[in-house]
């Protein structure tokens, strides 16, 4: 699919961020291209239409961008994933580890109900420990997490292996 390749070539990546020795992937740069903002929203809609998701659960914050669209071309509800403290209601929380220390990961009670069919959106996959505690949350409430989707993987470190086998799509996968 040529849309790809465009859509790669908008990420910026800029070195030594937020930390030295980070490589970060910044997908704001992929937002000032509306063709690719586009086709990056299309990709995913043409893959989650007509499949009977109900839920597209967006992680916070840049799952906050990516989810909305296709939740709402698809017909699906959008469920945020925030950081603690943020929801204002009753929440179930998922602590997971990061490289020093832990962060946690909230939903509203109520938001997803027992076997309501969820896609789970990020924009970049490192790790997977964000993810984890995503599906994690989502598989609580018994809903079924039919696939977790990012625009970026850096495949390097694994994400993927982490997700219990969980699927996993992504459009671009970066060194
Ligand atoms: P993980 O838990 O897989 O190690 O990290 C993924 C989370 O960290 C995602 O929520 C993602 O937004 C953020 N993240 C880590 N590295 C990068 C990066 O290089 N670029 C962007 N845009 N996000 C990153």
């Amino acid at each position: 699919d040529d849309r790809i390749e465009r859509i790669a070539s908008t990420i910026r990546v800029i070195p030594n961020f937020p930390k030295p020795g980070i490589i970060f992937q910044d997908i704001t740069t992929m937002l000032l291209d509306p063709k690719a903002f586009k086709d990056t929203i299309d990709l995913f809609v043409e893959r989650y239409s007509e499949k009977g998701i109900s839920v597209v659960a967006g992680i916070e914050a840049r799952g906050f961008i990516f989810g909305p669209p296709i939740a709402l071309a698809i017909g699906a509800k959008f469920v945020p994933l925030r950081k603690p403290g943020k929801l204002p209601g009753e929440v179930i929380s998922e602590e997971y580890s990061l490289e020093y220390g832990t962060d946690k990961m909230e939903m509203h009670v109520g938001a997803v109900e027992a076997g309501e069919r969820a896609v789970i959106i990020d924009d970049l996959i490192a790790t997977g420990g964000t993810l984890c505690a995503a599906i994690k949350l989502l598989e609580r409430v018994e809903a079924e997490v039919v696939e977790c989707a990012c625009v970026i993987e850096l495949p390097e470190l694994k994400g993927r292996e982490r997700l219990g086998g969980k699927p996993l799509f992504v459009l671009i996968k970066s060194a």
